[in-house]
């Protein structure tokens, strides 16, 4: 699938530890948008670069993109 324009919950609902970022906390480059602003520069975490979008993981709209990453957080941690 392709990513979904206005969504943003992989930069929100999980933890990314290159970044310090907590599970559930808005990652300080997603702007108002919801688009990265390190997108193309080489300070962008790997765990970002690696993730694609996925159904399995995205669901079929942002908020329940929000609630399976949020439990997959839960499971994983
Ligand atoms: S959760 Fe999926 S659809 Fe939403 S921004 Fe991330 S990759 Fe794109
Ligand atoms: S660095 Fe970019 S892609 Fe990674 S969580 Fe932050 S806004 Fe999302």
């Amino acid at each position: 699938m392709h990513c979904r324009d206005n969504c943003g919950a992989c930069c929100i609902a999980p933890s990314i530890s290159s970044l310090k970022k907590p599970a559930g906390v808005r990652c300080e480059y997603l702007n108002e948008q919801y688009r990265c602003t390190i997108f193309n520069q080489p300070n962008r975490p790997q765990a970002c670069s690696g993730f694609q979008a996925e159904a399995l993981f995205c669901g079929n709209n942002r908020v329940e993109a929000i609630q399976i990453l949020t439990h997959l957080e839960s499971e994983t941690t």
